[in-house]
């Protein structure tokens, strides 16, 4: 089989920013005999009209030669073929044509030996993933009938699913993450080993299941891919906690504004309140699970029969608001005139402002009116700032004479 293809003109890869740093470094090793291309990410993208994240190349040259070829490089993944190439101010991967070793903790191989192009491609985890593309012959060079499966919307091993997963059990949830990105089907001898074989996920570090994770959360299709978890059993393994959650429910929350948006949206819906010890299994950052419980305190917040007027403003002043209202929308679906109620009354307290108006009285006020700081003194400020927000007071005035009755009590 003749695996180059002529493609046209891809034009989600020659618009992409970096492009012509890339030809320059593709030539440059081209230039010295080694076939030289782009790969992976970039190609599969491209040919379905979305523009690349990063434009990733391999080369049949060695490590030791894509060094020597140019100013700056950086030897990070030298030992697994790896050079970083550094032009313009960006980093580009160049990965030498590579044939993977055993594999061992099954997740990474023993050692790599470097090869062709042919065996580069058979080494990649989904034929989607495996395509090759020259843009100086414009050829898509293609060993695996991986543009087939790209026209079919199928995701499926290069060779045999039991051997792929086996080797690094990372791919059974890369392969869930890209059923997200892509909205592709997972092949169904795929989806089969994954369900046989769901538990030996537990190899895999955390790191690295919250990055899938992250990914998933953040992708266009995540409502299919929480599908294709559950469906492959991953769920139980990953993310027992939404065991009872109808997942047709979280499309209502798309899309989501970011992945601690759409985390926040899952645990919502499976009304778990502790968050913490997840995300502190995941090592996600203080400042994401900050904002997760921004969210879902937020969103309880919002959603509360009991709540003030003062209580929402405060959380639609807050910088969550965004993120909340997507909540609430999620669990109001075609409710719009409740979130549309929330709004007018904040832009009413906020006179058409959309930013929370300054307290009549501050903590100087009180304490030149002889107040001693405390306990005492902040329960004050606090009860006159919300008579604000209520509209109860609506000068520094109306507020005094308000002090002098709380005080006086
Ligand atoms: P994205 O655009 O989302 O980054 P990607 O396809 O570039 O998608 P990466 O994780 O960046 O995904 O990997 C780059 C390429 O390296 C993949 O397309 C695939 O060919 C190969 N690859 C990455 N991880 C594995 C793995 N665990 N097993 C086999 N091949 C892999
Ligand atoms: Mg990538």
């Amino acid at each position: 089989m003749r695996p180059s293809q002529s493609a046209p003109h891809l034009e989600h890869l020659t618009s992409h920013p970096h492009f012509q740093v890339v030809l320059k470094i593709l030539k440059t090793l081209r230039e010295q005999g080694y076939q030289t291309v782009l790969a992976g990410g970039c190609v599969r993208d491209s040919l379905l009209g979305i523009t690349p994240k990063d434009l990733d190349i391999a080369t049949a040259a060695p490590p030791e030669i894509v060094e020597k070829s140019f100013q700056r490089t950086l030897a990070v993944g030298k030992a697994f073929g790896t050079i970083v190439v550094v032009e313009d101010g960006h980093n580009f991967e160049v990965t030498t044509f590579r044939k993977d070793g055993e594999y061992k903790d099954s997740r990474h191989p023993e050692a790599v030996e470097f090869s062709d192009i042919e065996e580069d491609a058979k080494r990649r985890d989904f034929t989607v993933n495996a395509l090759f593309y020259d843009p100086i012959t414009r050829e898509v060079l293609d060993y695996v009938d991986g543009v087939q499966d790209l026209h079919a919307c199928v995701l499926r091993t290069v060779g045999e699913a039991e051997l792929r997963f086996g080797e690094d059990r990372l791919r059974m949830l890369r392969a869930v993450r890209f059923v997200a990105q892509l909205g592709f089907q997972l092949d169904s001898k795929a989806l089969k080993v994954i369900q046989q074989d769901h538990e030996e996920i537990k190899k895999v570090s955390n790191e690295r299941i919250f990055a899938e994770m992250k990914r998933l959360l953040e992708s266009n299709y995540a409502a299919e891919g929480l599908e294709t978890l559950r469906k492959s059993k991953l769920e139980a393994d990953i993310l027992p906690e939404i065991k009872d959650v109808q997942l047709e429910l979280f499309s209502n929350f798309m899309p989501v504004r970011s992945w601690e948006n759409g985390f926040a949206a899952l645990m919502l819906l499976s009304g778990t309140s502790d968050v913490e010890p997840r995300l502190r299994q995941w090592k996600v950052s203080r400042d994401s699970l900050r904002k997760i419980q921004a969210q879902l305190e937020g969103c309880k917040t919002v959603m509360n029969p009991a709540s003030t007027r003062a209580d929402r403003a405060k959380v639609l002043g807050s910088e969550h608001y965004a993120d909340i209202l997507t909540l609430a929308q999620g669990f109001l679906p075609g409710n719009i005139t409740i979130i549309e109620g929330w709004i007018q009354e904040f832009l009413e307290v906020t006179a058409g402002t959309g930013n929370l108006p300054k307290p009549f009285i501050n903590g100087q006020d009180l304490l030149s009116a002889g107040f001693q700081p405390g306990e005492e003194m902040g329960t004050l400020l606090k009860t006159l700032y919300e008579a604000q927000l209520e509209g109860e007071v609506s000068s520094k005035d109306d507020a005094i004479e308000k002090l002098k009755s709380l005080a006086l009590t």
